[in-house]
């Protein structure tokens, strides 16, 4: 009941803490899909794109980095990064604005990347892995196996 009436009050604009809440339901969701070895299967959503000028939107960008099990303004950041170009996310619409023209085929390559590099175990193949920051260092731990693995910090 308590949710129900979280979920009104969110409607109305006031109190944004049911979206939060909807999100963590969503990451223990995926959190329970056992993730398979060596996925190569393992798709992340097609980015819908919109452009606008000098302006690229990624309208699912939350879905994308949901299915990536990455906080949106990480992989936003990772995204500006390699595209040198500033951005926004909107925690509201869970889109992206980069402030750069860019092809759905770029995107889709760096966010493939991404998947690679900052998600995928190179040990085990797992996706079931988290990021932490070690001072400096950023690690890739995996759930699965264990493994940790240092990674390219951005
Ligand atoms: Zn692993």
């Amino acid at each position: 009941m308590t949710a129900f009436i979280k979920g009104v009050i969110g409607l109305s604009g006031e109190d944004t803490s049911i979206i939060y809440d909807y999100e963590r339901l969503l990451e223990r969701l995926y959190q329970k899909v056992p993730p398979k070895s060596g996925t190569a299967e393992y798709r992340i959503p097609t980015p819908e794109i919109m452009r606008i000028g000098n302006q690229t939107i990624i309208r699912n960008f939350r879905e994308i980095a949901m299915r990536l099990k990455r906080d949106p303004t990480l992989v936003a950041r990772y995204l500006q990064k390699e595209l040198a170009a500033a951005g926004s996310y909107d925690p509201n619409t869970g889109q992206l604005v980069l402030n750069v023209k860019v092809s759905r085929k770029v995107i889709a390559k760096f966010l493939d990347l991404f998947l690679k590099n900052y998600v995928r175990c190179p040990t085990c193949g797992s996706i079931d892995t988290r990021l932490e920051r070690r001072g400096k260092t950023w690690i890739l731990v995996c759930e699965a196996c264990g493994a940790e693995q240092p990674v390219k910090p951005f």
